[in-house]
């Protein structure tokens, strides 16, 4: 299994939730030690669910709008 940029970010969620089949995983792992691209993009995808647990944690409602469509913008969009 050797996924493409595209079917990696399509996996990313269930990757991180270690919900991804083991050939898959394995094919994220040969891709990754591949493409720094894929690299950063998956650190900033942990990194926003980090900060949108913490956020949820002290409150989601609270949050602006503003910064909650940046939040999500910052998951769904690839850079
Ligand atoms: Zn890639």
């Amino acid at each position: 299994m050797k996924p493409t940029c595209r079917e990696l970010i399509a996996f990313l969620d269930d990757y991180c939730a270690g919900e991804l089949a083991a050939d898959w995983v394995e094919g994220f792992e040969w891709h990754l030690a591949r493409c720094a691209s894929c690299v950063a993009y998956v650190a900033s995808y942990r990194e926003t669910i980090r900060a949108a647990q913490h956020a949820t944690h002290v409150e989601i409602e609270d949050l602006p709008p503003d910064l909650l469509t940046a939040i999500l913008a910052t998951v769904t969009t690839r850079k």
